[in-house]
């Protein structure tokens, strides 16, 4: 097995600001503690230098439009028609150099799939992706370009047939819309309910249009659905979905902002489901380009990588953290002293109500899209 891990320090001299909940440094901190751990240095890995992509891989998806408004806001030249760009104070703030922050971003999944889809390796992961959220013409929840689109689409231009899983709070919007009339790419987005969290989509009766109808999958879960719920859920739709579809390679967006303490979300997740999800998925992608994507506590989003980076590399961990990494975690405020921390469960007596919707949810899955697609 060969994998690649796509990484460059570059990725600080961005900044969405500082009240924006989405802080570059945690993927610093993320590289830290796989490096510290060793991670880069197996035998058979290799870490590539993000470099940026070109425009015109951007405009396989992006209009042209809209790339040149980036650049413009990029550079600081704007004008009030950038809100209609979803550009501007809030979710998408307009900050010195983002169209170059965007082309590091998705040129490291071009770097991923380019590894992966070549034959180069089975596994790699850029951390800095999974910005599932951007459209055509429009930044969206945080993200100015769809990585994840662009990389699927170089797949799909090599001839391979792809799988998407994104386990990120939020819905995959973005992605699934970008292939909501295909039967070429599966996409399957588990997160929380729209009723409760941006951005209001991925109901379960969602599931593509023409030839792409049963080829979106949508698993919206209730607020403080746990690791138990979640993992059940997972295991009951994910594998016979893929084992049906049979993709070449699978992408994922590997998001952690489902975790029980983070702060822009309500399910209550732990490492301990993420880390079942992981190895579920490594024991089901052939080939497999990982993604980043949310996760606002840093801490999380460093122990929960380095993890998933472990696992893709058959590595085992226990959970002693690295003394250099915690003495450099201290000084960006992270005070997390094992790698995994503790699970958390919810209360039985809320648990009942959830499963419930869960065990419903999966009931219109497999009744509507597994027939479609013969799972
Ligand atoms: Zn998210």
């Amino acid at each position: 097995m060969k994998s690649a891990f796509i990484y460059t320090d570059t990725y600080l001299d961005y900044d969405y600001g500082p009240n924006h909940p989405l802080k570059i440094i945690r993927l610093k901190l993320t590289y830290e503690l796989i490096y510290t751990y060793g991670l880069l240095a197996l035998p058979y890995v290799q870490t590539k230098i993000t470099r940026r992509a070109e425009e015109e891989d951007l405009a396989i998806f992006h209009s042209r439009e809209y790339l040149k408004i980036l650049k413009e806001a990029s550079e600081g030249h704007l004008g009030g028609y950038a809100y209609s760009y979803g550009l501007g104070p809030g979710d998408n703030p307009i900050f010195p150099g983002l169209y170059n922050w965007s082309l590091l971003v998705a040129g490291a999944t071009l770097q991923a799939v380019e590894f992966v889809g070549k034959g180069e390796g089975e596994i790699a992961f850029n951390i800095a992706g999974g910005l599932h959220h951007a459209m055509s013409s429009r930044a969206s929840g945080f993200c100015y370009v769809n990585d994840p689109v662009i990389g699927i689409l170089k797949l799909l231009d090599q001839g391979k047939r792809v799988a998407y899983i994104d386990i990120d709070a939020h819905h995959a919007d973005g992605v699934q819309r970008a292939f909501y009339q295909t039967d070429q790419v599966l996409t399957v987005s588990l997160h929380e309910t729209g009723y409760t969290l941006f951005p209001g989509s991925g109901f379960e009766y969602e599931i593509g249009e023409g030839e792409g109808e049963g080829y979106a999958v949508n698993l919206p879960f209730p607020p403080n659905t746990d690791d138990e719920v979640y993992v059940w859920a997972f295991e009951e739709i994910v594998p016979p979905l893929i084992y049906a579809f049979r993709p070449d390679v699978v992408v994922t967006q590997l998001g952690v902002d489902t975790f029980y303490n983070d702060p822009l979300t309500n399910l209550h997740l732990s490492i301990f489901g993420f880390e079942k999800v992981i190895r579920r998925i490594k024991e089901l992608a052939p080939r497999w380009v990982a993604l980043g994507g949310g996760g606002y506590d840093v801490s999380n989003v460093a122990r929960a990588w380095t993890l998933a980076w472990a696992l893709m590399n058959g590595i085992e961990m226990d959970d002693e953290l690295p003394k250099t990494y915690l003495e450099k975690a201290e000084r960006v405020g992270v005070h997390e002293k094992t790698l995994r921390g503790c699970p958390k469960l919810t209360p039985d007596s809320q648990k009942k109500e959830i499963r419930k919707e869960a065990e419903r949810i999966v009931k219109y899955i497999k009744s509507k899209v597994f027939p479609k697609i013969g799972a």
